[in-house]
């Protein structure tokens, strides 16, 4: 039998990745009941992530140092047929983070704060009426039921219930594969491998983290097999049969949701579709998300207002640029065959343009060197 719960939480959020944790330790931080549910064992288990952030969002999210495993000085592309580039990002600066140990900081930050996480507790129904909302969900094998005023779907690439609420996930979603190798990768640089034959518009990469491991992954459109993956590992010698191979699969929501929130219920982070769409990196983007929400509800709270359909205008106007530039660089580049890309990666390594646009490149914020490329595209094809 499931109980009427008599109290009253002022926000449930769903889902306890990077957005769900910040989001929760943010709104606690200001004195809100929040309760985080969490269906996986703990927040750091089976985290599909390669962990690449910049170092803008370490510091403007405070992530501690110890969480760094590296800095990236450069990355290589290589293409299908064999042809490579350098590209020095030493000065945009990326860093590989402890991704499980990130989760655990966040969600250690939001006890700190007060709010409650409740984990091995899957979501199965989220219920509105005029003055809260009911969440149900199943923890130890029972079903419990607990109400909020307002609700937070920060539930990553899993649309369900964002539809079952009647908001819109985001338009696309692309697989992810996610992989930890014992030893020591050949080259101190990361690799990003753009083959179109077996990738598509998605890429590949390998990124050596510490002597004695390298994290591998691909990103690829549509629900990918493990056979893709496999033939990934497979060109670049890595062997996907070894026991310690458990290569995790998910997938990735890309493009903005049209409809991120109503009434009580809001999306949030990679559930309303804030990721990149040019690299897949949904932490930094998430984390902002979780800000822009917190705002939001607050401001709802304060005037004792029940609907936060602002919500889906807010993100859309700190994202929408970002995420459609990504689109259509993607578009472009896929259009092409490999021998032009082939053409213009080399026109662009030649002396002065790499560089133009390695020096305006930010980690976070693409949208200003995808539309400088574009003009170079522009005036080659
Ligand atoms: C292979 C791969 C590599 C990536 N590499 C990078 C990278 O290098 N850098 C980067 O910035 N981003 C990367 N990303 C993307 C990044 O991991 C996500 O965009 C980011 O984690 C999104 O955060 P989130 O909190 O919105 O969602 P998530 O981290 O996905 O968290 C959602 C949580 O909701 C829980 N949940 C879902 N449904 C329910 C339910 N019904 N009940 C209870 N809990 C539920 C899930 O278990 C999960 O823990 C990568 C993604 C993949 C797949």
């Amino acid at each position: 039998m499931v109980t009427v719960p008599s109290s009253l939480y002022d926000v449930v959020i769903i889902g306890a990745g990077p957005t769900g944790l910040h989001l929760a330790g943010l709104l606690a931080e200001k004195g809100l009941e929040v309760c985080v549910i969490e269906r996986k064992k703990s927040v750091s288990s089976d985290v599909a992530c390669a962990g690449v952030i910049s170092l803008n969002t370490v510091h403007e999210y405070d992530i501690p140092a110890h969480l760094i495993r590296k800095k990236m000085g450069g990355v290589k592309v290589l293409l299908e047929n064999g042809k490579e580039y350098f590209v020095d990002i030493s000065h945009s600066a990326g860093v590989i983070i402890d991704r499980e140990g990130f989760n655990h900081h966040l969600e250690q930050r939001a006890l700190c704060h007060g709010a409650k996480i409740v984990t091995e507790a899957r979501t199965e129904g989220v219920l509105e009426n005029k003055h809260c909302v009911y969440i149900t969900y199943r923890h130890q094998e029972r079903q419990k039921l607990i109400k909020a005023r307002f609700v937070v779907l920060a539930t990553g690439s899993d649309n369900t219930l964002a539809v079952r609420s009647g908001l819109k996930p985001p338009p696309v979603q692309f697989t992810g594969f996610h992989q930890i190798l014992p030893g020591l990768w050949k080259d101190e640089y990361t690799l990003v491998y753009y083959a179109p034959s077996l990738l598509g518009s998605g890429f590949g990469w390998i990124i050596p983290e510490k002597k004695s491991q390298y994290r591998t992954g691909i990103l690829t459109p549509g629900n990918a097999p493990l056979a893709v993956f496999k033939e990934f590992l497979r060109r670049h010698n890595i062997n996907g049969n070894e026991k310690n191979f458990r290569p995790l699969k998910r997938r990735i929501n890309q493009g903005l949701s049209p409809l991120a929130a109503k009434g009580r219920i809001a999306l949030a982070g990679e559930a309303a579709g804030l990721v990149k769409t040019t690299t897949g990196g949904g932490i930094s983007f998430g984390m902002k998300s979780a800000e822009i929400l917190a705002c939001e509800l607050m401001r709802v709270f304060h005037r004792g207002q029940s609907d936060l359909r602002s919500v889906t205008t807010a993100f859309a106007s700190e994202f929408h640029a970002e995420i459609e530039a990504g689109f259509r660089i993607r578009k472009v580049v896929s259009s092409l065959s490999l021998a032009k890309v082939t053409l213009i990666a080399d026109f662009i390594s030649a002396d002065g343009i790499m560089n133009r646009l390695q020096s305006m490149f930010k980690f976070d914020k693409h949208s200003t060197t995808i539309s400088e490329f574009m003009d170079i595209l522009g005036k080659l094809v």
